[in-house]
Formats: C-alpha cells, structure tokens, sequence
C-alpha cells in the first residue's frame, strides 16, 4: 500500500513539476517570439511613414526571415502594401480588417488571429497620413522552428522530451522522438501563438513509476543484503561464544584433571616413603620394592610436570628445540625402560621392531622422547581387556615412521581430528576413571611439527590405536 503511495505521490509530483516547467518554457517561447515581432512592427511603422515606403518595407521583409508573408490594409480592406494579393491570399488576408475589433483599430495594437488553418499576427499601425492600417503577417513555419523553438527549448535541461502541437495538433517541434512516449501535459500559449500547445512526453520507462520500482528494487536488495549480513553476523558470534564457552569448560576441567593427575603419585610416594620411615617393612627385598615404586611415581610426576610446563611454553610460543642428528633406536629403549615397571604389573605383552640400522635423524632427543612417551602412556591408560603394545620403525618417503599400537579401546572416527587439540578428551564415559589433562596429544603434534614431521592415528573403537610419528631424515 506505501509503495502504492509513493507511487501515486511521486506522479503526482512529477506532473505538477512537468507542468510548472511546461509554463515556463511556453511562457518564454511567446516572450522571444513577441519581443521579435514587436521590434518588426515598430520598423514597420517607420517604412510605412518615410519616403519611398514601398521599396522600405520590402527591405524589411527580406531582413525578417520569420515574416513569410506581409500584406498592409487600410480599414476599410483596401491593399496598401504591396500593389496585389498573391494568389489566394485575398481569401485570408482580405478578412483581417474586419476581424480587429473597433477598440484597437482606435488604440492600436496587436491581434493574432486563426483565419482558417492560417495564424496570422497583425498590429494596427500608423501610416503617412496618420490613418490607421493594419500589418498582417503570417509566419514562416522554418524560421520559427529555427530561431525561436530550437532556440528557446532545445536547451532546456528535462529528462522529459519537449514538443510543440500547432492549432491543427500537429506536431511541429519536438526534441527528440516522441513516437514511443507517453504524454504528460500540454500547455496552451500566450496570445502569440494562439490554440498552440507546448507539450511534454516522457521517454517509454522513465516515468516516476518506474523510478519509484527501480528504487524500491534497490532497496529491497540492499535490504536482503543487510539481513544476509546480519544473519552472517549471528551465526558467527554464536559460533565463537560456543568455542569460548567450550574452552572454558576444557580449561576448568583441565585444572580439575592435572590437579587430579599429581595428586595420586604424590599420594603414593608419601605412603610408601612413610611405611619405610617408620621401619614396618622388614624384608630386604621389600624395600628394595618399595624403593622401586617410589622412584617409578617420581618419574611419572616429573612426566607431568614436564608436560603442563612444555605445554605452557608452547602457548607461550617459548618452546625451543635443540636440534643434533641422533639415532631413533636408543630413544625408543630409553623411553620403553621408563615404563617398564607399569608395562609389566599391567600385564602387556610387548613388542619392539626397532631397526638399530636407521638413518639419524635431526630432532630434538628430549622432545621426541616426551611424545613417545606420552603415546605409551596412552596405550597403557586407555587399554582394555587385551593388553598389548607394538612399537616399530620403518623406513618411508625419505624419512622414519615410528609407529605406536595397542589393542586398547580405540577412538571414534569423528573425534579422531579433535584429540590432537590443546585440552580435548573423548567423550567423558570412555575417559571416565582415567587420569588426563587434555594436553599430551597437543603436545606430540606440536613436537612433530616442529621438527618437519606429521603424526597420524588409525583407530577403530573396541579395535586399538595406531599413532604414526613421521619425521624427516634431513
Ligand atoms: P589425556 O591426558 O586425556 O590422555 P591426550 O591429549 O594424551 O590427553 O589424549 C587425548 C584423548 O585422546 C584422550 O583423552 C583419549 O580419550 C584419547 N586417546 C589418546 N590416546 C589414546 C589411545 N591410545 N587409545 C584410546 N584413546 C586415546
């Protein structure tokens, strides 16, 4: 309904706009026209009035290309200039002294008149003898398209198109073609060019109609624009509450988990370290057991430790590496004696397939040494009912891929991209009961990176894992 408004408000406005301007130009055609022919009278006047009036006034009506015709008659309709009518003219011309009104054959003045299909201008003037006579003109058609309409309208500033009917409705000017526009108004002429009109037409589809569509059209697509925009908007700030939230939830639970985490080893070594201080155990053998345990949940305890202080350095962007070409074989020995207490009381069946004839490889010993270990550790903690872990090395695609399997629970597929991020842990059931920070994993691709490598995983639940470092012999 608005649009229907604007619509009709914006015609409206338009037609009163074209006919204000309408007027004008009509207003100032009849100026030109009458400020010509009023200065065309008054030399008139003159001739009529000098020696020789004859041979003046021919001259005059050949200087005046807008006079096509002149004939001066007294008032009572006899031929004062020139000697005779030319062919027809007495029909047209011979009526003009009848036609001015008593007044103005008194006064004097102009008068244009409509005598048949001919416009005639005639002033009543004074001649020699100081008589009245009449000047009829009639114009010519080409000089007045030529000096005064194109002079007049042709430099008018309009989307609109100009035109100019004459008292036939003829079209006898017009800017620009008009055969395919639609009329807008139309405006009679002062006395001067009576029953002509000016007329205005506007170019097919750049009526105020259209525009108001056109501009609607805008709008709305700015508007589809800005809701696209807006929605965009939306979604992506839900999305980044969503991940701010969801971190906050993995930050406290990992504060709650590595809390959780040194507190058990802790609790272990100050058990054991107490039994031996108070000297119940008695048996050498024991001791030596008990001493044992200890050192094995300190080990554990500085893994930790190393681990939330790596992983603090890599958020940091402190972490550095001390690369020097070393052998992958004692690495995996080392770290293998680390766990081989935990390996054995869990009962795993173990299985290395280390070459000692690899390639050195240039890597940083301690780090690649904190991600096997922390692949081991995982094997152990997320192991099932069958308790097996492989650790092999090969040669492949110009560098070592060393690989870590267990027969353990196994990761869904859907998460398998997910476990590599800061704080991620699989569902809550799987990992329930198991000690974690979220954080190992980070870490070994954090290390592998660094190094120029990749790590990978292979996974089915119920199945086992296989995590895959590769490194690059450079
Ligand atoms: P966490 O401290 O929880 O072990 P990690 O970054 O080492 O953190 O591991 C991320 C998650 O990946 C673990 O919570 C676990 O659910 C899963 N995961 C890692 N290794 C294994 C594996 N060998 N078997 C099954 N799940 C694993």
């Amino acid at each position: 309904m608005s649009l229907r408004q604007w619509e009709r408000s914006a015609d409206l406005l338009f037609r009163e706009q074209a006919r204000d301007m309408a007027s004008m130009a009509a207003e100032k055609v009849a100026m030109v026209l009458r400020h010509g022919e009023d200065e065309f009278f008054f030399r008139l006047e003159a001739r009529l009035a000098g020696a020789n009036a004859a041979r003046g006034v021919e001259e005059l009506v050949a200087e005046s290309p807008l006079v096509a015709r002149l004939y001066v008659l007294d008032r009572a309709g006899r031929l004062v200039y020139p000697a005779a009518f030319r062919d027809g003219d007495a029909a047209v011309f011979g009526r003009v002294p009848a036609e001015i009104p008593p007044a103005v054959w008194e006064r004097g003045g102009r008068r244009d008149l409509v005598v048949g299909e001919h416009v005639i201008v005639a002033a009543v003037l004074k001649a020699r003898d100081g008589a009245p006579v009449v000047a009829a003109v009639a114009r010519d058609l080409e000089a007045l398209k030529r000096d005064v309409l194109d002079k007049t309208l042709a430099s008018l500033e309009a989307p609109t198109i100009v035109a100019v009917l004459d008292h036939l409705d003829r079209r006898v000017w017009s800017r620009a073609p008009v055969e395919r526009a639609e009329p807008v108004t139309a405006v009679t002429f002062r006395d001067e060019l009576p029953r002509w009109r000016l007329a205005l037409y506007q170019p097919a589809g750049f009526g105020p109609r259209q525009a108001v569509r056109r501009q609607v059209m805008v709008f709305t697509a700015a508007f589809v624009v800005l809701l696209a925009l807006i929605a965009a908007g939306i979604v992506l700030a839900w999305r980044l509450t969503r991940r701010e939230t969801e971190m906050a939830r993995l930050k406290s639970d990992f504060v709650a988990n590595v809390s959780h985490d040194l507190k058990t080893p802790l609790s272990v070594i100050r058990m054991f370290g107490e039994t031996l201080e108070m000297g119940r155990v008695t048996s050498e053998a024991q001791r030596q057991e008990y001493y044992r345990v200890i050192t094995r949940e300190s080990e554990r305890l500085s893994r930790l430790i190393d681990n939330v202080l790596d992983f603090s350095r890599i958020e940091g962007g402190r972490r550095r590496y001390d690369m020097a070409p070393a052998a992958i074989e004692p690495l995996v020995r080392e770290t293998l004696d680390a766990f081989a207490i935990p390996l054995e009381q869990h009962g795993f069946k173990v299985d290395v397939d280390v070459p000692p004839d690899l390639p050195q490889i240039r890597m940083d010993a301690d780090a690649v040494g904190q991600a096997l270990a922390n692949l081991v550790d995982n094997a152990i903690k997320y192991s099932g009912e069958r308790r097996a872990l492989r650790v092999a090395a090969v040669r492949r695609d110009g560098g070592v891929a060393l690989s870590v399997e267990d027969d353990g629970l196994g990761i869904p597929r859907d998460e398998q991209a997910r476990i590599f991020e800061k704080f991620y842990r699989v569902g809550r059931s799987e990992t329930q009961g198991r000690r974690g920070s979220g954080v190992g994993l980070a870490l070994v691709h954090h290390v592998v990176e660094a190094h120029g490598g990749r790590v990978t995983v292979d996974s089915e639940p119920g199945r086992g894992s296989r995590f895959t470092l590769w490194l690059p012999v450079r």
